[in-house]
Order: C-alpha cells, then sequence, then structure tokens
C-alpha cells in the first residue's frame, strides 16, 4: 500500500508526517499518549516540549541550531511554523509557549486531509507497508524489546553518556601532543590517534578538589528505573578516591610528553577524534553530570585546553538511541529491513530542533520513495546533511553517542570562502554557503 505509518508523534514523527502529507502521501501517525504515558511527557498533544521551553539560538548566520531553523523553514517545517507562531521574548534565542505550540501542531496535524492519527503503543516491528518509527529517547519498553532482537541489545541504548567535544583547532598543541597509549597502532594514524594533555601532581589535586565541588544536576524522578548500568560520571569515580581517576581514564601509563620527554606527568586526560574529518575531540571516559557552567570552569583547568571551544558539552541521560552508524543507511532506512525508517532522537541526535529536523528528512524521503522519486540524502555542506552524514556515516560507530549540530560537523571551507579569516567570518562562510547548497537541494528534491 502507499500509506506512510509514523510510530510516534512527537516531534520527529508530527514533522516527518506534515512533510509526507505536504507532498500527496497519506500518512498515519500511531501514538501511543495519552493511554500510554512516559516520566516525562504530561499530556496527550503531539509535539509536547518535555523539558526547557527553548529552540536554543535563532541565529542563522552564526550559530549552526540557527542555521537548521532557517533550513527547517525553508523546507515549509510545521514545527518551526507553530513555534514562530508562539514565540515568547527571549533575546537571540527561539523560546516558544509550549502548550498553544503543541496544540497548534496537532490541530494542524489533525486538520490534514491526508494525516490521521490512531492512539495505540506500537510494540512490534512491521513486516511490510512504508514506516517511521520516532518513538523519541522515552521509546516504550516493549517496542524498545522489539528493536533490540531486531539489531542486537548493543545497537540500541537505554542510557547515553556524553563526554564533552572540543574544536580541534581550539586545543593548545604547544602543551599536548599526540599519541595512543603505548604508541600502540598499525600505521601512524592510529599510533597518533589520541591527544594528551599533561597534568603534574598539583594540577591533578586541584583538578580532583574542583570536580568534587562542582555543581550537579541530578537525574529526574524515574530516570534511572531499571536500566542504568556502568559508564560513572567522572565526578562519581572522583568522589570515590582521589586515586581512581588516576587509575582510570586519567592514568599516565604509556604516554611520554612530547614536549617535555623527561618529566613523568603525574596524570593524563586524552582525547579521541570523533568524527573523521578531524575536527572534534571528545575527552575520553568524561561523562559527566556536573552542570555546563561548571563543566567549562572546571575542563578549562586541563593543560591544553585552557582555550577549549566546546562543540558540546557532556551528559548523562535517559535516552534510548540507536548505533545508527552501524545499522541505518544514508536514507535513514534500517539496512536489515529497508521498509522501515527511524527519524529524531532515537537515530542519536539530541535536541527538540535536530530531532523535529531529522524528521523532516525521513517524511520527505519515504515520501520521495513512496511516490517513485526517491531524492538523494542533501549534501553534508547543509545543517541538515551534516547531521544526517554524521549519524549515517560520519561518526564513529565504537564511541557513538547522540550529537547537537554544530559547525565541526562541516566540511572546511575552500580557501576563497574560509581562508584566514577569523571565526565570525568562517561562520558566516559556512551558513551562506550551506543556504545556497540547501535551496538547491530543495529545488531539487520537489
Ligand atoms: P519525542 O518528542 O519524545 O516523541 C516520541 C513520541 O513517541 C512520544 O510522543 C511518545 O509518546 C511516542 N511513543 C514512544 N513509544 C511509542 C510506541 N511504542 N508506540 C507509539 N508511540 C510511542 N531536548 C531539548 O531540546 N531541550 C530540552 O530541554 C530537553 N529536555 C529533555 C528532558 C528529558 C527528561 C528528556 C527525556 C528529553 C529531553 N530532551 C530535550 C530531548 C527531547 O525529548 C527530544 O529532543 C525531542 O523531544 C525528541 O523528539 P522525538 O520526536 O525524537 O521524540
Amino acid at each position: 500500500s502507499d500509506i506512510l505509518h509514523i510510530v510516534g508523534g512527537g516531534m520527529a514523527g508530527s514533522e516527518a508526517a506534515w512533510q509526507a502529507a505536504q507532498a500527496g502521501v497519506r500518512v498515519v501517525i500511531h501514538e501511543m499518549r495519552p493511554q500510554v504515558g512516559t516520566f516525562a511527557h504530561k499530556t496527550g498533544n503531539l509535539a509536547e516540549m518535555v523539558c526547557s521551553n527553548s529552540f536554543r539560538s535563532d541565529d542563522s548566520e552564526q550559530n549552526a541550531v540557527g542555521l537548521l531553523h532557517w533550513e527547517m523553514r525553508a523546507a515549509g517545517g510545521l514545527i518551526m511554523a507553530s513555534a514562530d507562531a508562539h514565540r515568547l521574548p527571549a533575546g537571540g534565542a527561539l523560546a516558544v509557549d509550549r502548550d498553544p505550540f503543541a496544540e497548534t501542531v496537532t490541530a494542524r496535524l489533525m486538520a490534514h486531509p491526508l494525516i490521521s492519527v490512531s492512539y495505540e503503543e506500537v510494540t512490534a516491528l512491521p513486516d511490510d507497508g512504508h514506516w517511521i518509527i520516532a518513538t523519541g529517547p522515552l521509546t516504550s519498553p516493549g517496542l524498545g524489546a522489539a528493536i533490540q532482537a531486531e539489531t542486537g541489545a548493543e545497537a540500541l541504548a537505554f542510557f547515553d553518556a556524553i563526554a564533552p567535544i572540543v574544536h580541534f583547532e581550539s586545543i593548545d598543541m604547544d602543551t599536548a601532543w599526540l599519541q595512543s597509549r603505548y604508541d600502540k597502532g598499525e600505521t601512524e594514524e592510529e599510533r597518533t590517534a589520541y591527544i594528551n594533555c599533561p597534568m603534574d601532581k598539583a594540577q591533578y589535586n586541584a583538578f580532583i578538589d574542583a570536580l568534587l565541588a562542582a555543581d550537579k544536576t541530578e537525574f529526574h524522578e524515574g530516570e534511572t528505573a531499571g536500566y542504568f548500568d556502568g559508564c560513572l560520571p567522572i565526578e562519581v569515580m572522583a568522589e570515590r578516591g582521589r586515586e581512581t581517576l588516576r587509575h582510570g581514564p586519567m592514568k599516565p601509563v604509556g604516554l611520554t610528553d612530547a614536549h617535555r620527554p623527561t618529566d613523568k606527568p603525574y596524570a593524563v586526560v586524552q582525547l579521541r577524534r570523533d568524527n573523521a574529518l578531524g575536527t572534534l575531540y571528545n575527552i575520553v571516559g568524561f561523562q559527566t553530570k556536573m552542570k555546563y557552567g561548571a563543566q567549562t570552569a572546571v575542563f578549562k583547568m586541563i593543560p591544553g585546553l585552557e582555550n577549549a571551544a566546546f562543540a558540546r558539552l557532556g551528559g548523562i541521560h535517559r535516552n534510548t538511541f540507536l548505533n545508527s552508524p552501524t545499522l541505518l543507511d544514508s536514507q535513514m532506512r534500517l539496512k536489515s529491513r529497508p521498509h522501515i525508517r527511524f527519524a529524531g532522537q532515537v537515530t542519536g541526535v539530541e535536541g527538540y530542533v535536530e530531532s523535529a529536523a531529522m524528521g523532516l528528512l525521513a517524511g520527505r524521503m519515504a515520501a520521495a520513495e513512496i511516490l517513485g522519486r526517491p531524492i538523494e540524502a542533501p549534501p553534508f555542506t547543509t545543517a541538515m546533511g551534516a547531521l544526517v552524514n554524521h549519524i549515517t556515516g560520519g561518526a564513529e560507530a565504537k564511541t557513538f553517542q547522540p550529537m547537537n549540530v554544530n559547525f565541526g560537523l562541516f566540511p572546511p571551507l575552500e580557501d576563497a570562502r574560509g581562508g584566514r579569516r577569523g571565526r565570525k567570518e568562517r561562520y558566516k562562510g559556512y551558513t551562506d554557503r550551506a543556504k545556497e547548497d540547501w535551496q538547491a537541494w530543495l529545488a531539487a528534491s520537489t
């Protein structure tokens, strides 16, 4: 049949339904609320914002999430139109009046002649038809089990453990150096896969003190139920003993300071490449529940990271997500069952905006396929393309963790546009290029 079924009417499912219906395809949304709830959702509305009411920066010239807003607006996105209609004053950010926003999304979807909503929990993977699964970070346990049965238990996680990610260009390589522990690896690239930041005893002790004193966030009630195992936050490791980190992620063995070869570091912080481009590095083992302000202050105490620019800060949340780099193709289809696409936070993006964006793409791709004129993924010079390319291919599969959109995911600018310019001009270069390429992709794919 040529009906598109969408499981989950959240940020992603709502946008996917809208895009597919606007393209002329009949859509059924299967949503479990209000019959079956989650610990975070409070209403039966589609596209409910479960926590903050912010879509973050609306600056489409200097900010990657603002650029994603721009691209979704250009594509006639329902989530952006509804957010704009219920915008609250918030400086450069797009803050949203959450209840009228969700009510608007719900009403516009219900009023669409090609869309219907079926209020039910889906607990099995469908055998045929056209499907998008967009059940989000709180995918119901029954469906989670069905997905794991298909993908293997390792390939669907129930918690994220996000280590902070740093822009390579902001790391001081006069202090840090490239080396894998014990110089392990077959190739020069593997032997130099890590960036190492050395600490002496005084620096280590000051760092532990700062970790212990930092402000932390708590898990929501109901959030830890059942699943949480392994991946301790660094501050919890520090609480277990002053030396715990020095024997764990900060152990100094097998490493020689390239700048001061005779000084044996007391502890070493390692960063590992986070994307194929080599523009982003994550701090190994540094998942944390410290508040964002505290994280920036504490991590800048690490020698070599004094001026670090963070592409994202660390976190640990209840979050159901796939190992998309191994499971999904560039069309967001499950490789083992290509009639099923995934979209939204369950694909390993993070945030309302990113989730809606992946819904927008999946909806368009599914509709195009049903209509017999499939479309390519957008170029990764666009925010949409950069994000979908990251989750379906660019990210390291072994250490895959959810990602926000950021300029580190974009291919560097060619010289004429990037050159040796300052950050502001470079970001403008990225966003100008993205807008041009997004417009071209939209024109070619509709
Ligand atoms: P959702 O919006 O969660 O939509 C998924 C939908 O699927 C839900 O309506 C759910 O009821 C339904 N569903 C689940 N299982 C089934 C099933 N088996 N059958 C039928 N329907 C099903 N992001 C931010 O940007 N800012 C924040 O402040 C923020 N805070 C968060 C706080 C918490 C506690 C959590 C859990 C998440 C938070 N997020 C935040 C992430 C946010 O939830 C997502 O970015 C966004 O809502 C994801 O969109 P989605 O469409 O993928 O999932």
